[in-house]
């Protein structure tokens, strides 16, 4: 995996696309929460799950159904009435995007086993076939290390500066199709 905090930069990095005025930020929130629910697989060790197994990390958890799943229940749980200026369908479609955002940058990393994006349909693990983003040590302790500063650069590179640069894009879209929609003719 990339670390947490990267999945959740990269969920945040989306956001600007779904933003309208009025949309509160607990749906963005529920992003960065989704974006990083997916490693809560790694649980599965303690109890002798092994990796490449249904339930085993980047297993099931990672699966587009399982985004698509979580997206439903945030979506009925948290949000039940929906909110002010977004759509159930495009409150869906962030949270899902959010999710399986978490499964496309693990593809991306260069170590472990790749992502059961199919599951349950089919357990194969894939990669990308570009895996720039170093993997990240499974540990906080191990993470504090010279490994793990090479991880943080790759992660910085390759997941903090594109999702910095399109919510700069998207804002500045935004701006421009706000400003010219008061603007007078
Ligand atoms: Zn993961």
């Amino acid at each position: 995996m990339p670390s947490v905090l990267s999945h959740a930069v990269a969920a945040l990095g989306i956001g600007p696309c779904f933003y309208r005025p009025g949309v509160p930020n607990r749906v963005w929130l529920a992003g960065a929460v989704c974006s990083m629910f997916p490693d809560i697989d790694v649980v599965g060790f303690r109890f002798g799950i092994h990796y490449g197994d249904f339930w085993g990390h980047r297993g099931f958890t990672h699966s587009l159904a399982f985004a698509a799943l979580l997206a439903g229940t945030l979506l009925v749980l948290a949000f039940p009435t929906g909110v002010p200026n977004l759509s159930r369908l495009t409150l869906w479609l962030y949270l899902f995007l959010a999710t399986a955002s978490h499964g496309v940058l693990d593809a991306m990393t260069d170590g472990g086993l790749g992502v059961a994006f199919l599951a349950p349909f089919h357990n194969t693990r894939y990669f990308f076939p570009w895996t720039p983003i170093r993997v990240s040590p499974i540990g906080i302790s191990r993470f504090f290390s010279a490994r793990g500063l090479a991880v943080v650069r790759s992660e910085l590179l390759w997941v903090w500066v594109p999702a910095l640069v399109l919510v700069a894009v998207v804002w500045f879209a935004q701006s421009r199709i706000r400003s010219q929609a008061t603007t007078p003719p």
